[in-house]
């Protein structure tokens, strides 16, 4: 495993860092104490040193920064898993039980008055208060123009499925899926149905390496069964999620039959936004005059490079869209909404600050975007739980129309 030279490379890129100044809370200080020297038994206790390092939004800016290849997100996990607790067996729930019941309990998550809510989950209350039936954006951008011959000439063989995940299959899929499913066949996709589950992405953070492994080969399995179609995905951190399951350095035969599937895997997986490359539109009543729009960490990257669902938006929208010009992350950090609701909270108020500082969204808060569009899951949920009063977040997929 790689080992951290202490060079501080990372350091400018973590939001944690950014909004507390604390080092101790650094991948620097995490590679330090999680990483393969460790630290002196006889002056730090494990479970504290559990409990510090813990503390990280697994965002990935710091390994995309790292010229030793440390990947502290991964360390993290790894002491996740070595020191279990309640609040890990309650995502774990979260994610692998309830998912169906996601609705529900976001309809009741927006009927509890807050002060019956404890401190330590009013955070992610909040954020699945946001995905409640009916409280997403109203759809405002009709689709004129598609890339159908770009489209036909690299995929006419190809059967498609679309890969939901956790709130595309659930409280938003009669916004997120279906808009993708006719986005897709307006394209001329072939679509076929497949029954997949959670990319396993925030269960590997969360430290539960057995039930990722489960959720991976439950999806894997689904895919080979449908005859191994292409993969349309509409959440950055789904995108990554699965990516992740033929990355480099990964030992593919856990998972796939040998090394070919294993590439037909990567290859045949695309983020719906790159399908549409190119595609033009045009807004309609109720459409607000600015639109915000939020990078996620784990941002769907083009082919050449750039962020696929950034370049849709700003065909599709013009100058309507304001982007900042560095990206923050949202501070959404799977369980740390739970470990650590503070810390969440913090990271959060500095990215709306980013956003509201956008290039032509003005200095004034009554002048930021009305609307913010992101293309992840968690920053929605995120977002919308530490919006500022009167701005609404949604996954762009909300606001196509297909009237
Ligand atoms: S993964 Fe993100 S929050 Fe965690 S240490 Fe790295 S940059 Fe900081
Ligand atoms: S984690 Fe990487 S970039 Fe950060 S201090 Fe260590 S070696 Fe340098």
């Amino acid at each position: 495993m790689a080992e951290c030279v202490l060079c501080g490379c990372c350091l400018a890129g973590c939001p944690l860092l950014a909004a507390t100044g604390r080092e101790e809370l650094s991948p620097r200080a995490k590679a330090l104490l999680a990483g393969p020297s460790k630290w002196d038994a006889a002056l730090l206790r494990e479970t504290d040193v559990a409990a510090l390092t813990t503390l990280c939004l697994a965002c990935g800016r710091c390994e995309k920064l790292c010229p030793q290849g440390v990947k502290v997100p991964q360390l993290v996990a790894a002491m996740r898993a070595a020191h279990p607790d309640f609040r890990q067996w309650l995502w774990k729930q979260w994610i692998t039980r309830l998912g169906p019941c996601w609705s529900l309990a976001a309809r009741g998550a927006a009927l509890l008055p807050e002060s019956f809510v404890p401190a330590s989950l009013g955070l992610a209350l909040k954020g699945l208060k946001g995905l409640r039936p009916g409280g997403g954006l109203d759809p405002w951008l009709r689709v004129t123009d598609l890339p159908e011959a770009a489209f036909a000439a690299k995929y006419a063989d190809h059967e498609v499925a679309v890969f939901d995940g956790c709130v595309g299959r659930g409280p938003r899929a009669s916004s997120w899926g279906e808009n993708a499913r006719y986005l897709l066949r307006e394209l001329g996709a072939r679509l076929i149905d497949v029954k997949f589950g959670c990319c396993g992405s925030t269960l590997g953070v969360a430290g539960l390496p057995g039930e990722q492994r489960d959720t991976r080969r439950a999806n894997i399995d689904a895919w080979r069964s449908a005859g191994r179609p292409l993969l349309a995905v509409y959440c950055a951190t789904c995108v990554k999620g699965l990516s992740d399951y033929a990355a480099p350095g990964t030992d593919v035969t856990e998972l796939f039959a040998d090394a070919a599937e294993a590439e037909l895997w990567t290859r045949g997986m695309m983020p719906l936004s790159a399908l549409l490359a190119g595609a033009r539109g045009r807004v309609t009543s109720g459409a607000p005059d600015v639109v915000g729009y939020h990078q996620p960490c784990h941002a769907a990257q083009l082919p050449g490079g750039g962020d696929a669902d950034q370049a849709l938006l700003h065909g599709l929208l013009n100058s309507r869209l304001r982007a900042p010009e560095k990206s923050a992350c949202c501070g959404f950090g799977g369980i740390l909404q739970l470990t650590a609701p503070d810390l969440s909270t913090r990271v959060g108020a500095a990215c709306w600050a980013n956003l509201e500082g956008a290039p032509g969204s003005g200095d004034a808060l009554e002048a930021a975007p009305a609307s913010v569009l992101t293309g992840c899951s968690g920053c929605v949920m995120q977002l919308s739980a530490t919006a500022p009063a009167g701005v609404r977040v949604g996954h762009w997929l909300e606001v196509i129309r297909r009237d």
